[in-house]
């Protein structure tokens, strides 16, 4: 077993299990319900792990996420202050909490 992803967005990272699980390779996740509901941030520590099961399949699970990622990137946002992204279904930066700069 090898920690491969890990995003407090349990939703992205159920996501990016999708993307490995496609390209054939076994992953589980872990903390899945650890987070809090949805609005509420989890600390790092308990955010949902993505885990890849055979240590010899981690190199193309990452690249299957980055595939998938590069997809799905036009969608997030980016904070003004923290300059982390957030998904397109967060009003608020999930980092900071700062409010999603207008288009
Ligand atoms: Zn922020």
């Amino acid at each position: 077993m090898k920690l491969l992803y890990t995003h407090p967005n349990s939703i992205v990272v159920a996501q990016a299990r999708s993307s490995v699980e496609l390209a054939g390779i076994a992953c589980t996740i872990r903390n899945e319900y650890a987070a809090g509901a949805i609005g509420e941030l989890a600390p790092i520590d308990t955010w949902p792990e993505l885990w890849v099961v055979h240590e010899a399949d981690y190199e193309s699970a990452r690249l299957a996420i980055e595939r998938a990622h590069a997809e799905i990137q036009e969608a997030d946002w980016q904070c003004g202050r923290c300059t982390r992204f957030s998904p397109d279904t967060f009003d608020l930066c999930w980092n900071c909490g700062r409010e999603r700069p207008t288009k």
